[in-house]
C-alpha cells in the first residue's frame, strides 16, 4: 500500500466560474490559475502523485508547457489516473477537505465524490470530500480564496481488489 497527501490553494476573483471538484458551484467569483483553478482536484492528482513517489503536478504538468495551457482540471486527474494503472496501483480510499468562508458548499459535496470518483474509476463510496470554514481567520477567512487537502490510499492492483469497487 502507498499514502499521499496533497494540498493547494487559489485566489479568487470575479468573472470567473467557481469549479471544485470539477463541479460548477454558482458564485460571484472563481479561482485564478491556468486553466479553472479547481484546487480540490488538484489537491487529490498532488497526493496521487505522492503516493506513486513521482513529484508533484508541476513536474508532470508545468506551466511553461504551452500545450498544457488552459488543460482543464479534470483532465489532469484523469491523465494521474493513467499512470497510477501503468503502476498497477488502485485507489483505496480518497479523503479530502476544502477550506472555504464562502460560498456554502455542503449541498455539492456528494457531487463533487461523484465527479472524483468517476475521473478516478472507482466507486462513489470510496471518495469522501469535506468542508470546513477557517471561522474568519486569515486570508481564506478574509474570502480571499480557497485551500483544498487530501490524502488517498493506493492499493497494489497485483494484490486482488484494485478498487475497481
Ligand atoms: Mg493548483
Amino acid at each position: 500500500m502507498r499514502i499521499g497527501q496533497g494540498f493547494d490553494a487559489h485566489r479568487l476573483t470575479p468573472g470567473r466560474p467557481l469549479v471544485l471538484g470539477g463541479v460548477e458551484i454558482p458564485f460571484d467569483r472563481g479561482l485564478e490559475g491556468h486553466s479553472d483553478g479547481d484546487v480540490l482536484l488538484h489537491a487529490v492528482a498532488s497526493a496521487l502523485l505522492g503516493a506513486l513517489g513521482e513529484g508533484d503536478l508541476g513536474r508532470h504538468f508545468p506551466s511553461s508547457d504551452a500545450a498544457l495551457r488552459g488543460v482543464a482540471s479534470t483532465e489532469i486527474l484523469v491523465r494521474v489516473a493513467a499512470r497510477l494503472r501503468a503502476a498497477a496501483f488502485g485507489v483505496a480510499n480518497v479523503d479530502a477537505t476544502i477550506v472555504a468562508q464562502a460560498p456554502r458548499l455542503g449541498a455539492h459535496l456528494a457531487a463533487m465524490e461523484g465527479a472524483i470518483a468517476s475521473l478516478l474509476g472507482v466507486a462513489a463510496e470510496r471518495v469522501n470530500v469535506k468542508v470546513t470554514s477557517s471561522d474568519g481567520l486569515g486570508a481564506i477567512g478574509r474570502g480571499e480564496g480557497i485551500a483544498a487537502q487530501a490524502v488517498v490510499l493506493l492499493e497494489s492492483a497485483e494484490g486482488g481488489d484494485a478498487g475497481g469497487g
